[in-house]
């Protein structure tokens, strides 16, 4: 028998996880649930979180946005992928670009028909079979789903935006929708004396809140999954030993990428996000083996513009809350954990865990059930992305640097062991379906950061070498084709979807 619904959610802080959440259950469950976002101005956001990956079109499509509204409100950008410079080696470079590589030929995996002629010296690189990466690499853009009268997929794009302008936007959204905002500080959580759960929330000025669920959006702090609830925190700095970061906005450069650029430092890596309006630019650094005045000496010799602001600093610690949903209170964003920013994932993650919270929404009776399947599959949810992360880290050449030569020797999740040693036997790369990154993605990585196969499968040779030529041939010109009559991505963004903001690039 269905339960008695629950009437009312709060939840606590209007940084991007906070909106994101209010936007879609406003969406979803419409006027039957009062749902209230209480914010502190004197707080603030993070502001971060500029660079995203391509499930946040489904997110987009689900609240019903124009796309080239919320590009206009947000001096968004496109994004085809992300350069990885120097991660390797000094000197190297690849890309993770969205989308497929070739086509899939029956059962067989199409990177190992790329991977048999390779083993000869022929069929090009891997990425001359990546339509995103020819794209990207000339800077151009257009909606693609399809590369026209062939049965190739087309582009396949996410986006860059202004973190506090998208916040905003959702803010503007849910609003509309009916979601009532407070400003104010939480400065006290009563809870129920029984079951422990959080009753009430009294604010700085007095006044009090009080909902069935709650939902914290609040930042690291983790106000009450953390501070009231003390739910306990899985640390990974083991793995991924960065803690710190600087950010720092820099003019605009012409042209405009459509791609992130993440460039290897000598302890971590710098980001660049190429917006309509201004570069966002960042160096996530390991403390322990870079000083702060370092990594901002050298995030600042290696603009490619003249800085806006003063670098910011932000602190944080790599791993996830034990439980995302305790007693009456679900966690999301930064609350939940943090992953460093090297692959986009943060805003994804709040994405699929709303998803999932909706899907298994609490009612008045025992959540004990779905609250298990919820932490459950947000936990391996979390893995997932953590093991491919570690993976750009771990399989380095950068030998000789103390920083990198860790990385290399430290023992890695027995989980991404297995994915890297099966891939170097047998050339396959098997993911659960619950894996965001899917084989192209781990394809490209792997491949990228050096670990290479032993031998392609050798069902390919089932097709005639003549045949496989001229498969990977017929593939690789369409794709080089269809990149090249594509407009500049600078061009597609002012016919379509310029910012009133937007301003004049420095050449
Ligand atoms: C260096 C860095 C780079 C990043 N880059 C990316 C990226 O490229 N792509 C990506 O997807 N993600 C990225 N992220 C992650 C992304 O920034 C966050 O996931 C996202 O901004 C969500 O933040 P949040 O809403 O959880 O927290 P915040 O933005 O910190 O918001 C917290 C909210 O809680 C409120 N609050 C806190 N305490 C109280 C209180 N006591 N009373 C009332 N209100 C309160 C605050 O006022 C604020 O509104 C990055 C993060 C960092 C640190």
């Amino acid at each position: 028998m269905p339960g008695v619904e629950i009437k009312s959610v709060v939840i606590v802080g209007g940084g991007t996880a906070g909106w994101m959440t209010a936007a879609a259950i406003a969406r979803v469950m419409g006027p039957r649930l009062s749902v209230t976002v209480v914010e502190s101005d004197e707080i603030g956001i993070v502001g971060v979180g500029e660079a995203t990956i391509p499930a946040i079109n489904l997110f987009n499509q689900m609240l019903g946005l124009d796309e080239n509204d919320f590009l206009r409100n947000t001096h968004g950008t496109f994004k085809l992928g992300i350069e990885f410079v120097n991660w390797y080696e000094r000197g190297h470079a690849y890309m993770h670009s969205f989308g497929t590589i070739g086509k899939d030929l029956a059962y067989i995996p199409f990177h190992n028909y790329w991977l048999h002629e390779h083993l000869l010296g022929r069929g090009g690189s891997l990425w001359d079979y990546s339509i995103d990466f020819a794209a990207a690499r000339q800077n151009r853009f257009a909606r693609m789903p399809q590369i026209e009268g062939t049965p190739l997929p087309g582009i396949i794009y996410a986006f860059h935006f202004d973190a506090s302008l998208y916040a905003a936007y959702l803010r503007r959204y849910a609003q509309q929708l009916g979601v009532r905002r407070i400003e104010g500080m939480v400065v006290d959580v009563q809870r129920e004396s029984e079951s422990g759960d959080v009753r009430t929330l009294r604010l700085k000025d007095g006044r009090e809140l009080t909902g069935e669920l709650y939902i914290d959006c609040s930042g690291f702090r983790g106000l009450l999954i953390e501070q009231t609830l003390k739910t306990g925190y899985e640390d990974w700095t083991h793995w991924l030993p960065c803690d710190r970061a600087l950010a720092v906005p820099s003019e605009r450069v012409s042209p405009l990428t459509p791609y992130t650029r993440s460039t290897a430092q000598a302890a971590g890596w710098q980001w660049r996000i190429p917006l309509q309006h201004r570069t966002g630019n960042g160096h996530v650094y390991s403390s322990a083996h870079m000083s702060d005045e370092r990594a901002h000496e050298l995030l600042l010799g290696n603009l490619d513009s003249k800085p806006l602001a003063e670098a910011r600093p932000i602190r944080f610690t790599t791993g996830r809350r034990r439980q995302l949903w305790n007693r009456n209170v679900v966690c999301l964003g930064l609350a939940s954990g943090f992953l460093e920013p090297l692959e986009s994932t943060a805003i994804h993650l709040i994405q699929v865990t709303i998803q999932r919270l909706i899907l298994l929404f609490p009612d008045r009776g025992d959540n004990s059930r779905r609250r298990d399947e919820f932490n459950r599959s947000s936990a391996a949810e979390y893995e997932y992305v953590r093991d491919f992360i570690i993976l750009h880290y771990h399989a380095n050449n950068r030998v000789g640097e103390a920083f990198w030569d860790d990385c290399r020797h430290m023992s890695v999740p027995d989980s991404l062991t297995h994915k890297i040693e099966l891939f170097r036997e047998t050339g396959g790369i098997f993911c659960p379906s619950q894996d965001l990154f899917q084989l192209p993605s781990w394809l490209q990585v792997l491949w990228g950061q050096g670990i290479k196969p032993r031998a392609a499968h050798p069902f390919v040779e089932a097709v005639s070498p003549g045949d496989r030529a001229d498969y990977l041939k017929g593939i690789r010109d369409l794709i080089a084709d269809a990149a090249r009559k594509l407009p500049l991505h600078e061009e597609f963004i002012a016919r379509n979807c310029q910012s009133a903001g937007a301003v004049a690039p420095v050449r």
